[in-house]
Order: structure tokens, then sequence, then C-alpha cells
């Protein structure tokens, strides 16, 4: 048993690897300042004893008492409609916030995970993207708080593994759904979700040519696990390759929830990718993990949730 402490821990990830390490067998500290996060996503972690909670803002000085095996940090806003509204937040918890939980993990010796994003790829050239790929982000745009907090948050790690020699993982995860997303969070699922449920027009932003790749909540969260447990200390890029257009999402939503909304289109945010697809050779062929949800079962298993929600 590894005691293992969880940053983000009542957000939509994070919540979901609490469960899943504490059904290992672990003990699990989750920490979260709730700022995007709902407390309800712990609901299942707070019924084992092996679970304990600090609310706390990890862009300050992090004290845990006791040896730690692991830290796995997944603090960070991480909705675009979110980081827009709190960009400094942002930029706080990848540099602030990824400094002091590598200090952490530094102290006590523990295998550091940090959750990074296919954001690093920024608006990609090349499709689907390797970890190689360097990326093609724009410094000073619009999602730059993201993709660079994100961007330095690699770099430090890099660091601490080179100065300090400490065990880290990288995950490069890329759009993932499911249970435990907030519906007001205003990515493209929970949106087209509520909207269907509701019997609004479904809101696709630009022409809706657009792509992405869905993984689903669980395949993400074996795939995070599969990591720690390897000895990679290179990035590996973690979601389901199966590229969907936006148009293309909306009528498998519309499709699986049985809702008569129509579709309205909008204005495409400012330099919002054209198209994002992972290469998982890497996780595939070191981690032996695959996503193994399709789309269609992954939506049919989350419309229960988002109905509660509503
Ligand atoms: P989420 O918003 O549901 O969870 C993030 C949690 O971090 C929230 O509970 C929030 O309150 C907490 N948090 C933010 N700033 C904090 C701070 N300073 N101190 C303490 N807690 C803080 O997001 P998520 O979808 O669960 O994402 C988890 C991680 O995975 C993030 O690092 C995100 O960047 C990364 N990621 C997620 C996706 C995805 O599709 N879900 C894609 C790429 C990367
Ligand atoms: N999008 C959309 N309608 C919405 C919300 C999002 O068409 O109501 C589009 C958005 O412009 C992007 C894609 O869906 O092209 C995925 O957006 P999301 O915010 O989920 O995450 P991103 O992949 O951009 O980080």
């Amino acid at each position: 048993m590894s005691r293992i402490l969880v940053t983000g821990a009542a957000g939509f990830l994070g919540s979901h690897l609490c469960d899943q390490l504490l059904e290992g067998g672990h003990e699990v500290i989750g920490m979260d300042n709730r700022v995007s996060g709902q407390t309800e996503n712990l609901d299942d972690a707070f019924e084992h004893s092996a679970f304990s909670f600090y609310e706390h803002d990890v862009t300050e000085f992090i004290h845990v008492a006791g040896d730690l095996d692991a830290v796995l940090h997944l603090a960070s806003l991480a909705s675009p409609v979110f980081y827009r509204d709190y960009p400094i937040k942002t930029l706080k918890v990848g540099a602030l916030g990824t400094h002091k939980t590598l200090g952490l993990a530094k102290e006590k010796d523990a295998t550091y995970l940090f959750t990074s994003t296919s954001e690093v790829y920024g608006d990609p050239e090349v499709n689907p993207q390797p970890e190689d790929y360097r990326g093609n982000v724009d410094p000073y745009g619009p999602r730059s708080c993201y993709d660079e907090s994100k961007r330095y948050g690699e770099s430090l790690v890099r660091a601490y593994r080179d100065k300090h020699g400490l065990d880290v993982r990288v995950a490069r995860i890329f759009n993932t759904y499911g249970p435990r997303m907030r519906i007001d969070d205003g990515r493209v699922i929970p949106n087209f979700m509520r909207q269907a449920l509701t019997g609004e027009d479904l809101t696709v932003y630009g022409d809706g040519e657009q792509t992405r790749s869905f993984c689903y909540v669980s395949d993400m969260i074996d795939g995070l696990v599969a990591l720690l447990e390897s000895d990679i200390e290179e990035p590996v890029n973690i979601g389901n390759p199966d590229e969907r257009t936006i148009n293309e999402l909306a009528e498998v939503v519309l499709d699986v929830v049985g809702s008569n909304s129509g579709i309205t289109y909008e204005e495409l945010p400012p330099q919002d990718p054209e198209v994002r697809r992972p290469d998982i050779s890497k996780a595939t062929s070191e981690l032996g993990w695959k996503p193994e949800i399709p789309l269609r079962e992954g939506l049919i298993d989350s419309i229960p949730y988002f109905k509660k929600q509503i």
C-alpha cells in the first residue's frame, strides 16, 4: 500500500483517480481549493477510512505530515471558459502550484505525476500529434495562460528530474468526458448534454468542422494509473484517437439522448484549435494501454449523471 497525495481531488479527473486508488488499497490524501471543483465528487472517497481531504491552495506552501510515496498534481483550471475567466489563477497553479508540489515530492522522495495537456501542441500543424511534436502555441494568445502554464510546468518537472533526480511522469491528457464534469464548465460535452436534455439548441462554434478526440473517463484513469506504475519519465499522450468533427459530436449527442433540439451556429472562439488527435503508439507499446469505451457508449453512460445535474 502506498500513501498518495492527489491535488485537484474535488475535480472531475481528480475525484475519479482518488476512487480508483482507494479501490487499489492505497491511502489517499486529497487536496483542492474548490475554485472549480465540487465537493460532492468526493462522496464515494469519503466513505473510505483511507481517505482524507485538505482544503488548500497549492500555489501556497504545502505541508503534509508523514511519508508520501507519490504526488499526483491535477490541480488547474481546465475548461477554456474557466481559464479565460481566471487567467492569473491558471498561470499560478501551473507555475507556482507545480513548483510547490514538486518541492513536496522532492522532500518526501515521492514519485511525481504531472497532468499536462494536448494544449501543449496548441493549434497543431501535424495530425495526429506524437509526443515529439513541439507544438504551435501563441505565447501572447487568448489561450496562452493555460497552454504556457502547462508547458512551463513540464519544463519544471524536467528540471527537478535533471537537477534532483526526482522520479517523474508526465501525462499529456486529451479531451476527456464523463460523470462529475461540471454541467456549467462550458466544455463541449457538458454543454451539448445540457442542451439536448433540456430541448435547447446545441451551440456549435464556428462551422463545426474542427475536430477533437474524446476519451471516456474510466479509460483515462486506467491510463494515468498505468503511467504512474510505469518507469517512463518522458511525456506520454493519453487519450482516445477516435477523431470527430464537432458537427458529428452534436449528431451523436442528439441521437443518444433522443432529443429534438436543433443546432445553432455561434462565433468560433479566437484561436480555437482546428484539429486534435492523439498519437497513442507510445502509450500502447510502453504501457500496454489503449482506450476501450466507444464514444456512443461513454455518452450513454454519462446521461444519468447529466440528467441529475439538471
Ligand atoms: P477540474 O476543473 O474538474 O479539476 C481541477 C481541480 O483543481 C478543481 O477541483 C479545482 O478546484 C482544483 N484547483 C484549481 N486550482 C487550484 C489550486 N490553486 N489549489 C488547489 N486546487 C486547485 O479539471 P479536470 O478536467 O479534472 O482536469 C484535471 C487535470 O487534467 C488538470 O490539470 C487539467 O489541466 C488536466 N487536463 C484535463 C483534460 C480534460 O479533458 N478533462 C484535458 C487535458 C488536461
Ligand atoms: N464547442 C462548441 N460548442 C460549445 C462548446 C464548445 O462547438 O458549446 C467547441 C469548441 O469551440 C471547440 C470544441 O467544441 O472547438 C471543444 O471545446 P472544449 O471547450 O470542450 O475544449 P477544447 O478542446 O477547446 O479545450
